[in-house]
Formats: structure tokens, sequence, C-alpha cells
């Protein structure tokens, strides 16, 4: 009898690898493995939906129990995996329980990075997970004080979302600028003013050097002195893969566990996608990356499921990731740091498009903002553009009468 698929991490990708694996005619047993009491729910609207939605918002589940019943794919729910014996090809469990593989997939995804100064605070807290959620939402009333570490996606999202229930934000981001890592400075700025405009205060530049708990707030206390008092900070700070169990079986691991093109680990029968995993970009020269970005955890998890049935496909797929503060929409296509030129297109209501060119004029990405979906369109074409490693005429990409779609024909 065959041991089957057995995939760890209950997240998006793991989600979507046990679809796939059924989609693409698997009929052995398929094993879906997760940390979480939740069936898998989806991420993005936890930051955004989830604090303003007037009632008590669900999690937003990916798919039914019926859905997974249907399927015959086994979810374990609120069970973490401590071990992977390679020899036998069991994963180990606490107490000792093993469960055998044909194939393995670590989906394991990425954890806050924490604060050290912020662990033994009552008052400080961080976002990845449904509960996360739902104790900062509680916490988003009129005039209550919070304060964001990092300027990041996390932070800036939850800043447009606290400020539209009414709280007083402030955002204190250690770098020079917000959105340092893959947005361009012109967007960023957009986005700050936006947020300026909307009363929240964002402190670049800063440095806590201490948090210290009141009663029922904390005191955050700046390099130079200075002190904030907040009723909740939220630490959004960056994530880091989590490679325990990969590090623990001896798998190559890199700021992520090491992959090969077809999402292979060091072990062929061991795959790993989604957050956790370090792959080559073929797009950039075998660049190797690790995206936490939505959309590569639902490709990756539908690659690695079509290979760890034998299909030897390589990841082929354009970055991309979006995010939505007050009404703007933010979308960025490719690796925007490959650029060393970039040329801006108009599109109208403030909308703009940054295409970012290589020194040999191949476009290596798009960066757009805009109101609600205004770039969406341009963002697609212009990542189909990159796909083909087109070098588009730079005069043609500057000018909005000139159709996208046209650049793609020619
Ligand atoms: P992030 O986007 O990497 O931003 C974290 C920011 O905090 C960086 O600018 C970082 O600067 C700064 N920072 C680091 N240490 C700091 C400190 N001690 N004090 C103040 N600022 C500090 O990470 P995130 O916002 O925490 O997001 C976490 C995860 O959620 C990521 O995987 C993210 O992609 C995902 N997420 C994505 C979206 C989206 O795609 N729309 C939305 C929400 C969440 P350095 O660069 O110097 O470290």
């Amino acid at each position: 009898m065959t041991a089957g698929m057995v995939i760890i991490g209950g997240g998006e990708c793991g989600a979507r690898a046990a679809f796939a694996l059924r989609e693409n005619g698997y009929a052995g047993p398929v094993t879906l493995i997760g940390a979480e009491k939740h069936l898998p729910y989806e991420r993005p609207p936890l930051s955004k939906d989830a604090m303003i939605s007037p009632e008590h918002p669900l999690a937003r589940t990916i798919a039914g129990e019926d859905r997974f019943a249907e399927q015959d794919i086994r979810f374990v729910a609120g069970t973490t995996a401590i071990g992977i014996d390679q020899e036998a090809k069991d994963v180990i469990f606490a107490g000792g329980k093993r469960l055998a593989y044909d194939r393995l997939l670590l989906v394991t995804g990425a954890v806050p990075r924490p604060l050290p100064l912020a662990a033994a605070s009552r008052h400080c807290t961080c976002l990845r997970s449904y509960d996360d959620a739902l104790v900062i939402r509680a916490h988003l009333q009129p005039g209550a004080r919070i304060v964001i570490v990092g300027g990041g996606f996390i932070g800036l999202e939850l800043a447009a979302s606290a400020r539209q229930r009414g709280a007083v934000v402030t955002v204190l981001e250690t770098q020079a600028r917000i959105l340092m890592r893959g947005v361009p400075e012109e967007i960023a700025g957009v986005i700050a003013a936006r947020h300026r405009q909307e009363g929240v205060l964002i402190r670049c530049g800063v440095a806590i050097a201490a948090i210290t708990d009141r009663e029922t707030s904390v005191t955050m206390t700046l390099a130079d002195g200075e002190k904030l008092e907040a009723d909740l900070a939220v630490i959004g700070i960056g994530a880091v893969p989590v490679t325990a169990l990969a590090e623990a079986a001896g798998l190559e691991t890199a700021n992520g566990i090491l992959v090969n093109a077809h999402l292979q680990t060091s072990d062929p029968d061991i795959f790993a996608a989604g957050d956790c995993c370090a792959f080559p970009l073929a797009l950039y020269g075998g660049r190797q990356v690790r995206l936490e970005a939505w959309r590569n955890a639902q490709e990756q998890g539908t690659l690695a499921a079509r290979n760890m049935l034998g299909l030897c496909e390589p990841h082929l797929a354009v970055p991309w990731f979006w995010s939505d503060q007050y009404e703007l929409g933010l979308q960025v296509a490719g690796l925007a740091d490959e650029g060393a030129r970039t040329i801006r297109r108009d599109l109208g209501d403030g909308a703009f498009i940054l295409f970012h060119l290589a020194a040999d004029g191949r476009l290596v990405a798009a960066s757009g903002i805009g109101p609600g979906s205004s770039v969406a369109r341009d963002i697609r074409l212009a990542e189909m553009l990159i796909a083909r490693s087109a070098c588009p005429d730079q005069a043609h990409l500057a000018a909005p009468d000139i159709k996208l779609k046209s650049l793609l024909a020619a």
C-alpha cells in the first residue's frame, strides 16, 4: 500500500497543494497537517476587512470541511510535527507518533520577527493569525492610542484600518522611509502622504530603547529619550521563515529552506514551498529569493503538488504582490531592485505606474499606485512583458495613449 502525500503546514500554500494533488489525478492518501485549530484560511483580510467590518469577522476559510471530505483530503488541525525520519520516510509527532510518506511537502510559512524588547509586554502583540487579528480588533476603539512598530505592509495596512475605526495611530520605522523593501520611493511617498492626510503620525529613522508596561498601557521610550504612551503596540517588523523542522532533518537552509527550480529540497522526496522556502528565479538569472506573498503561496502550492507527482516543472512565475490602504491600491510585479532606470506613465486620477528597466533595456518590474484597481490592468500587461524579457520602447512606456497591449503584440 502507498504511504501517500503528507503536507506540513495548513496555510494558503498547503491547502492549495492538497487540492492540486487531486486536480492532477493523484488518488492515494493525502494528509494536510496544520498547527492552528482552524481550517486553512486567507490571511490578506486579517489586516484589512477583519479589522474594519462592522460585524464580528469570521475566518475566511479556503475550503470547508465538506470540500476536504469530498476530495478525500485528511486535514489534521492543531498538530505540530517535531521531526522527519528521512530513512524510514516518516514524519514524527509529539509522543512519538509517526506518519509515513512517499513524498513530503514543507509549507511551514513564516512567523513575525520578534522584537526582544517587547517580549515581556502584555500590551505588545503581532499580527499573523486570525486569533491575533481578533485581539487587535478588540483594541481598535475611537480614541484608542495604537503604536505600530514597523512601516511595512502589516504596519501600514493596520494603520489605515485603525484610523478607519477612529484610533489615534503612530507608526515607528527604523529606516529613513516606509516600505523600504521592494517599493520605490515615489510610491512610498504617495502612501505616506495619504496616511498623514488621515492623521497617522509616521516617524521614520527612530529606534526604540525601552518598552515598559503600565496597568492598562505601555510606554515606548525612543533612543533620544522621548516617551510615547499606547493602549496597544503592534509589532510588524518583518517575518522569519519557519525552518526548524527542515534544519533538524539536515536539509539545506539559508534564509529559508533551500529548494531547486522544481521546489525540491536537498532530499529529492521532500519539497518546500511558499514563505518558508528560498528558490532560484530563472527570470533574474537564477537569483535566490524568498517571497512572502499570497499569490506566490498559491502558485508554489500548485507547482509543488505537480512536481511531487513527478512532472518536473520549473518555477517561472513573475513575483507579484498588492496592498490596499484606504482607497489606494498598490501593485508590484517583478523585482524593482533589479532596475537601473525608471520610466513613469501617468494614468489619470493620480494613478501612475513606474516601469523598471535593466541596463540592457529589459523590463524587470512595474510598480503602480492609484485609486481602487486603477493600475491592475496595466500591471497585468507589464507582468506579461516581464515574463517575456521584453525590451519595450521607453517612449512608448511613458505615453499613456499607447496601449501596453500593443507593446505585447510587438
Ligand atoms: P515588512 O513588510 O518586511 O516590513 C517591516 C518593516 O519594519 C521594515 O521596513 C523594517 O525595516 C522595519 N523594522 C525592522 N525592525 C524594526 C524596528 N526594530 N523598529 C521599527 N521598524 C523596524 O514586514 P511586515 O510588515 O511585518 O509584514 C510581515 C509579513 O506579512 C510579510 O511576510 C509581509 O509580506 C506579509 N504581509 C503582506 C502584505 C501584502 O503583501 N499586502 C500585507 C500584510 C502582510 P528593515 O527593512 O530595516 O528590517
